[in-house]
C-alpha cells in the first residue's frame, strides 16, 4: 500500500522553525522537529505530521535551521571508552598473551572498539587460527554472523 505524501507549505514550515528557535535553544534537530509537531500549526495534519516527516521536508526544501544536528548514537562511544578504562587488567593480560600480529586489535579493544573485542574473542576461541575463524561452522554461536575473516561468498544454508 502506498503512503500519501503529507504536503507541507515551505514558507509556513520556515516560519514555524524560525519562531521556535527565536524562543528556545534546541540541543539537536530531533527535539526541534518534535516541537514543530506540537505546535498549533501541526494540528491541521491530524496527527500525521511526525518528526521524521518534518526532517524530510526540511531536507527537501533545503531549510537550514540554526539548531545543529546532535551526535549520532548519543555519544555512546565515549561512554563505553570511559567504562572500559576500568578493565585495564583484562587488556594488560591480552597484551602479554595475544600473538604480536593481533596486538593492534588489543589496542583498539582497550579503547572501546566492540569490533576488535569480537575479533579477539573469535581468535581466542580458535587459539588464534584465523582460518579456523573463517571456516567456523558454529552457526549457533551469537558471534557467528559477525566473526572476522568471513568469506564474502559464504552463505548459511536454510
Ligand atoms: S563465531 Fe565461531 S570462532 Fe567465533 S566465538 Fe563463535 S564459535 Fe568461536
Amino acid at each position: 500500500m502506498s503512503r500519501t505524501k503529507i504536503n507541507v507549505d515551505k514558507e509556513e514550515l520556515i516560519n514555524i522553525i524560525a519562531n521556535l528557535e527565536k524562543n528556545r535553544v534546541f540541543t539537536n534537530l530531533s527535539s526541534l522537529y518534535e516541537e514543530v509537531c506540537k505546535t498549533g500549526w501541526a494540528e491541521k495534519f491530524n496527527g500525521k505530521l511526525t518528526p521524521s516527516v518534518v526532517g524530510l521536508r526540511v531536507r527537501e526544501f533545503n531549510i537550514e535551521p540554526q539548531t545543529k544536528p546532535g551526535k549520532i548514537g548519543g555519544g555512546k562511544g565515549s561512554k563505553r571508552k570511559n567504562k572500559i578504562v576500568n578493565f585495564s587488567k583484562t587488556f594488560n593480560y591480552l597484551k602479554d598473551n595475544v600473538p604480536e600480529r593481533y596486538l593492534a586489535r588489543v589496542k583498539r579493544a582497550s579503547k572501546g572498539s566492540i569490533r576488535a573485542i569480537i575479533d579477539l574473542k573469535c581468535l581466542d576461541c580458535t587459539c588464534y587460527q584465523n582460518n579456523e575463524v573463517k571456516n567456523c561452522e558454529c552457526v549457533g554461536c551469537p558471534l557467528f554472523p559477525v566473526r572476522p575473516f568471513q568469506s564474502t561468498s559464504y552463505k548459511v544454508e536454510k
